[in-house]
C-alpha cells in the first residue's frame, strides 16, 4: 500500500510480541513501547534533510551532516506520551506540541479537549504519535488541525494499526506517511484492535 511502511525489522517484531502479551507488567510495557518507538523514528526520519557543517576532528578538518529541520512531536493524549521519550531520545531538539484528542466510547469519534499549538507554525515536519490506529478518527482529526495550523509535512507514527484506521486516515490525508510495527486483523465492536495489545493508555499508566 502506498505510504505506508510496516517495520520488518526482527528487533521490532521481537519487543511487539512482548508488548502483546498479557503477562508484561507496566514497567516493562513503558520500556517496550519507548524502544520500539525509538525504532521506528530511525525508520520514519530516513528523509529528513541535512546540510553540511564543517567540524574537526582530532586530525584533520573535514564535513559533516546536520539535520537542518525543526520537527515536532505531537504525541496524542494519552496513549501517545508513552513513544516521546522513545524519540526524543534519538531528536533531543525536536518539539512536543500538545494537542488533546479523546475517543468518544459511545459514538467512537474523536472530541479535541485541548490545544497548546504556537500561534505561527514553528515546525517544518510533524510526527504524530499513537500507538493504536483503531477507527483513525484522532489521527484523522489530529492531521486536520495540524494542517489548519500551517504545517503541510505530516508523518504519522504508531506501534499497532487497523486496516481501517489506515484506510481512513489514508482516504482523508493520503500524503501522511505511516509508520507502524504491525498491522492487525481488524476492530471488535469495542473498537479493540484485534489481536492487539489491549488498552494502550491504561497498560502504560497501570490504571
Ligand atoms: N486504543 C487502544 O488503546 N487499544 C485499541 O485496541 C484501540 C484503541
Amino acid at each position: 500500500m502506498p505510504n505506508v511502511f510496516i517495520s520488518k525489522h526482527p528487533l521490532v517484531a521481537h519487543k511487539l510480541t512482548f508488548l502483546r502479551d498479557i503477562q508484561t507488567k507496566t514497567k516493562d510495557f513503558r520500556e517496550l513501547v519507548r524502544e520500539i518507538s525509538a525504532l521506528l523514528t530511525y525508520e520514519a526520519t530516513a528523509d529528513l534533510v541535512t546540510m553540511p557543517r564543517e567540524i574537526e576532528t582530532p586530525l584533520v578538518n573535514t564535513q559533516g551532516q546536520e539535520l537542518t529541520e525543526h520537527v515536532g512531536l505531537v504525541p496524542i493524549l494519552r496513549a501517545g506520551l508513552g513513544m516521546v521519550e522513545g524519540v526524543w531520545g534519538l531528536m533531543p531538539s525536536a518539539e512536543v506540541l500538545h494537542i488533546g484528542i479523546y475517543r468518544d466510547e459511545k459514538t467512537l469519534q474523536p472530541v479535541e479537549y485541548y490545544n497548546k499549538l504556537p500561534v505561527e507554525p514553528n515546525v517544518s515536519v510533524c510526527l504524530i504519535l499513537d500507538p493504536m490506529l483503531a477507527t483513525g478518527g484522532s489521527a484523522v482529526a489530529t492531521t486536520d488541525i495540524l494542517k489548519r495550523w500551517g504545517v503541510d509535512r505530516i508523518k504519522f507514527m504508531g506501534i499497532l494499526a487497523a486496516p481501517e484506521g489506515i484506510e481512513n486516515l489514508r482516504e482523508h490525508h493520503p500524503d501522511v506517511p505511516i509508520h507502524v510495527a504491525g498491522v492487525d486483523e481488524g476492530l471488535n465492536q469495542r473498537g479493540y484492535i484485534m489481536p492487539g495489545l489491549g488498552d494502550a493508555g491504561d497498560r502504560q499508566f497501570g490504571t
